[in-house]
């Protein structure tokens, strides 16, 4: 039966890129399906940011292919 992928657990990680002067702050967000384990994959076309800018949307899709250097798209 296939996933129809309902649920999801996520993760952020948040680096210090401190040679920086200011130091700039990075994160880093992985997300997979709860049910089947499936990595999603952000799309970098679609994308935006809240006007407060404190919160990020990204639209996501279910890996489903395997590029040749290994990395799922
Ligand atoms: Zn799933």
């Amino acid at each position: 039966m296939t996933c129809t992928h309902e649920s999801f657990s996520g993760s952020v990680e948040v680096g210090r890129i401190i040679d920086k002067s200011p130091i700039e702050f990075v994160a880093e967000v992985t997300i997979h399906c709860d049910e089947c384990k499936l990595p999603f994959t952000f799309d970098e076309n679609h994308f935006a940011v809240s006007a407060d800018r404190l919160r990020l949307r990204y639209k996501l899709k279910p890996a489903t292919t395997v590029a040749s250097n290994g990395k799922l798209r």
